[in-house]
């Protein structure tokens, strides 16, 4: 009999695998590693191929490979399911992380939601695949990355393994593309983007009690905090807003400056959050910013860094027949579905640039993601792997 996905969820929560989020020694129970390993170990006896691709030291994607039938002397179409190997820490959790816990429906425990719960449905619908092959079908791709959850290399690194470069493990660009993440069942088909500055003020150092020798740059900045707090609320506006993400939003979110408080301080610093409406780039939105601040405060004794960080926003333009396909699967299985927009980043977009039509799919809701009692609920678990495998079954009719 094939094993359940909650059978595969227990097994993956049972395996730390908490993204260091930039600490240099994190110690035990940090890095994909040993849930790689684990996920080696069930591609090969599900009998699909696998391939593990290094990002950094002892941190791999890796990807399984069911082979689809052949189409004369060509391969079918093929398909990618996509899902992260990280979690968050465990930092403050009120029960045990690792210890997958079955009560009332739910199953506990660090990544249930996010997303080792997606990521055991597409598990349970590989081996399913193997098991009861639908007619054409079609060749499916599972590709795991690692360090979702601070920054995107690892499926940064996929690209060029999608776009067939480098190997020929997937052997063709995938026509289309689901990656996992909690959406209580809908489909995302748009998410915002984020992108992160530092920005500066500079000034002159003097004694605080002959300020008039020195130039104070924590006053210079007070000016453009507060022109910020103008631009969010009257500029912003003004680029319109998108109909399933919203407007673009900027935050100022850390101020850092002086020394001491009988010096006039030379240098202040603040961290801006700005989130991209889905037809966005962080170029466009750092040029805007720049023209406002130029127009209002001026740019000069002020320096904006390149951003520290960017997560790029997913667009509807090119997955709405994707998006109708997966619907139609839901509905046959849980009733009604939707296709909504969220605000917060994935893998998608980075799949999407490559020219693949990729929505966002997966069981939870981000409301139990990242929590103290992180869960998952065992129904909705189960349905994603009915949906995935339907959608699957479907292609090839
Ligand atoms: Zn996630």
């Amino acid at each position: 009999m094939s094993k359940s996905a909650v059978t595969y969820l227990k097994e993956l929560v049972a395996i730390p695998s908490q993204n260091p989020m930039g600490r240099s020694d994190p110690g035990d129970g940090f890095g994909e590693a040993a849930l790689t390993d684990h996920l080696e170990t069930t591609f090969e006896r599900l009998g699909c191929a696998h391939y593990r691709q290094p990002v950094h030291p002892d941190r791999a994607n890796i990807f399984a490979r069911l082979d689809g039938d052949r189409r004369g002397d060509r391969h079918g179409p093929v398909v990618l399911f996509e899902a992260h190997q990280d979690t968050v820490p465990v930092d403050g959790m009120t029960i045990d992380p690792w210890d997958p816990r079955e009560e009332d429906g739910r199953i506990y425990g660090r990544g249930s939601c996010d997303v080792k719960g997606g990521m055991a449905a597409m598990l349970a619908v590989l081996e399913r695949l193997r098991d009861r092959r639908p007619p054409h079908c079609p060749t499916v791709v599972m590709a795991c990355s690692i360090n979702e959850e601070h920054g995107f290399s690892g499926v940064e690194a996929m690209r060029p393994l999608l776009a067939c470069h480098e190997t020929d493990f997937v052997p063709a660009v995938p026509t289309l593309a689901v990656v996992a993440e909690p959406t209580g069942l809908q489909v995302v088909v748009a998410h915002k983007g984020a992108v992160r500055w530092c920005l500066h003020t500079r000034g002159h150092a003097a004694h605080s009690s002959m300020p008039e020798k020195g130039s104070n740059a924590i006053y210079r900045m007070a000016q453009v905090v507060d022109a910020l707090n103008v631009y969010q609320r009257e500029s912003l506006p003004t680029l319109g807003s998108h109909p399933l993400c919203g407007p673009a939003t900027l935050s100022v979110g850390v101020i850092r400056g002086g020394l001491s408080v009988n010096t006039v301080p030379d240098s202040c610093t603040i961290e801006i959050d700005r989130r991209l409406m889905p037809n966005e780039t962080p170029e466009q939105a750092q040029q805007h910013l720049l023209t406002y601040l130029e127009q209002t405060v001026g740019v000069d004794m002020l320096e904006l860094e390149t951003p520290f960080m960017t997560a790029d926003p997913l667009s509807d333009a090119a997955n709405g027949p994707l998006a109708q396909r997966l619907g139609e699967s839901i509905r046959s299985i849980v009733g009604s579905w939707q296709a909504i927009g969220v605000p917060y980043a994935t893998d998608a977009p980075y799949i999407a640039r490559l020219g693949i039509p990729t929505v966002v799919f997966g069981p939870g809701s981000l409301e139990q993601a990242h929590t103290k009692d992180e869960w998952i609920s065992v129904e909705q678990l189960e349905s994603t792997a009915d949906v995935l495998y339907d959608f699957i079954c479907r292609l090839g009719e």
